[in-house]
């Protein structure tokens, strides 16, 4: 009789979205005449720009003459994009990365998830709590988190770095020293972000610990505050210990065309001298055949002049959303964060209502979709996710009816 990974077993319950779609579904098929407006899950809706249109277009005649057509794609990325990424993401920052240290690939969530398989069975991990659930269900499939605690919502054998109200939502080092650490900034759930002077403190705490740092800098683009890094290279030290995964999907609309790319530093090895990069081109080469070419040359229109103009003018758009739903959310009494540096505002449930409480008043009085913060740790019960990434118009009608609530 076949048996299964018993890991997977492990995993409580479904996963985050495919409870809230479920809820959803279930609410307008009893009420098909209410506006159900969607403020809940992390994915764009503004159309791709024009620069990155003319670019796919471009590849596609391409791949319809003999002597342009493109196979397989090497499987570590075009040297086009890679370098492309390297100088415009790195290099035009002070930041010390090769374009042979880019990997590009179909994504950050299956990099950000993938990327557990080259350390040990036995590496201790760490993670925020409240945190994109992708981390620690991917450590839970290798086997690597222990036993869960159905009480708590924690793992045996996983180092929790709680982020609330009083360390500003920016975990504190921890005690017990983990082996790898996972960090995300500026910050899906919570919108939070991280100084450089901060930042810096974890690349050292890194080094002197020889422990590694995942960085997920998806939102990277949504930065709009000075001292908020955009890299985690821009500190002194981060070749030695920092991994660093990026989306174009949250930057440039790639959500649904998908491309992403993880840099990995010559420089970080292990205790007996094995390049993590050796590792994970080796891991690519096996289990990935490359991102579409056309895709990639989509990608790199994405950092063409007009491709960099037209993707801000879709950031800021975004952030428009995000202040109002800030200021709605603020003038109306609640406690909100979040919003400045990235698409997401984190607020405080009113009245001491659990997350999954709000989730269902919102839904059932003011037909309006959020994200419960309960969803993605233990010290996000009590607290609400909405993005910023609806359309103005839905935006405003949502806050507006929240607020009449
Ligand atoms: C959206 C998101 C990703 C996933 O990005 P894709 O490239 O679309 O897979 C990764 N990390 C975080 C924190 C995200 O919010």
């Amino acid at each position: 009789m076949i048996k299964v990974n018993e890991d997977y077993l492990k995993l409580p319950g479904s996963y985050l979205f495919s409870t809230i779609a479920k809820k959803v579904n279930a609410y307008s098929q009893a009420n098909p005449d209410k506006k159900i407006i969607r403020l809940g899950i992390g994915d764009v809706t503004q159309p791709l720009c024009p620069a990155v249109i003319d670019a796919l277009h471009k590849a596609v005649d391409e791949m319809a003459v003999k002597e342009t057509f493109m196979g397989y794609a090497p499987d570590l990325g075009y040297e086009f994009l890679r370098s492309t990424i390297a100088k415009n993401d790195y290099t035009q920052r002070g930041c010390e990365i090769y374009a042979d240290e880019v990997f590009v690939s179909d994504g950050a969530k299956s990099d950000s998830g993938n990327i557990q398989e080259i350390f040990a069975k036995d590496v201790k991990i760490a993670v925020c709590d409240p945190v994109y659930p992708v981390y620690v269900d991917t450590n839970v499939m290798a086997g690597r988190t222990g036993t869960y605690d159905a009480a708590t919502g924690l793992w045996s054998n996983v180092i929790y770095m709680p982020c609330t109200a009083a360390n500003g939502f920016s975990p504190e080092l921890p005690k017990e020293v983990p082996d790898l650490i996972y960090l995300c900034f500026p910050n899906n759930p919570t919108g939070a972000t991280i100084t450089k002077t901060e930042l810096q403190k974890w690349v050292d705490y890194a080094n002197q610990n020889k422990a590694v740092i995942i960085y997920d800098a998806a939102y990277e683009a949504y930065i709009s505050e000075d001292d908020v890094p955009h890299s985690i290279y821009e500190c002194e030290g981060a070749r030695n210990c920092a991994i660093e995964i990026r989306s174009f999907s949250k930057n440039a609309g790639f959500t649904g065309t998908r491309l992403g790319f993880t840099v990995i530093p010559k420089d970080i090895k292990d205790e007996n001298g094995v390049m993590l990069h050796s590792l994970w081109a080796r891991r690519h080469g096996t289990k990935f055949n490359g991102a579409p070419y056309i895709i990639q040359r989509a990608g790199e229109a994405v950092y063409s002049e007009a491709g960099k103009a037209q993707t801000m003018e879709q950031i800021a758009y975004y952030m428009n959303n995000a202040k109002y739903i800030y200021e709605g959310l603020k003038s109306a009494g609640y406690t909100v964060s979040g919003g400045v540096n990235a698409p997401y505002i984190w607020l405080k449930t009113p009245d001491n209502m659990t997350s999954w409480e709000f989730f269902d008043k919102l839904l059932e009085t003011v037909n309006v979709v959020g994200t419960p913060g309960s969803g993605f740790g233990p010290s996000g019960e009590g607290y609400f996710r909405l993005t910023a990434f609806g359309t103005y118009e839905n935006t405003v009608e949502a806050i507006d009816r929240i607020k009449k609530m």
